[in-house]
């Protein structure tokens, strides 16, 4: 498992889906790299952001700007 792989499992692990040995090996990736717990705390966010927002009836406008703010944030290097 590498960075890489990593990165294109990210949606998989993150929804639960795939087999447990391959959410395990993700995982122990993870748990050793600070760059892939990065990427998926960020994708995590958005998830959750888009969720919120598909649960609303109306998007509300103020979702969409923090979704902006938040891949801003990711493309300038500036999460933490
Ligand atoms: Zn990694």
């Amino acid at each position: 498992m590498n960075c890489s792989k990593v990165a294109a499992r990210v949606y998989q692990y993150l929804d639960n889906e795939g087999m447990a040995w391959q959410r395990r090996r993700i995982e122990r990736h993870i748990n050793g790299c600070v760059d892939c717990t990065e990427v998926v705390q960020f994708e995590r966010q958005v998830l959750d952001l888009v969720q919120e927002a598909c649960r609303e009836e109306e998007v509300p406008p103020e979702l969409f700007g923090r979704l902006q703010t938040l891949i801003d944030k990711e493309r300038n290097g500036e999460l933490d």
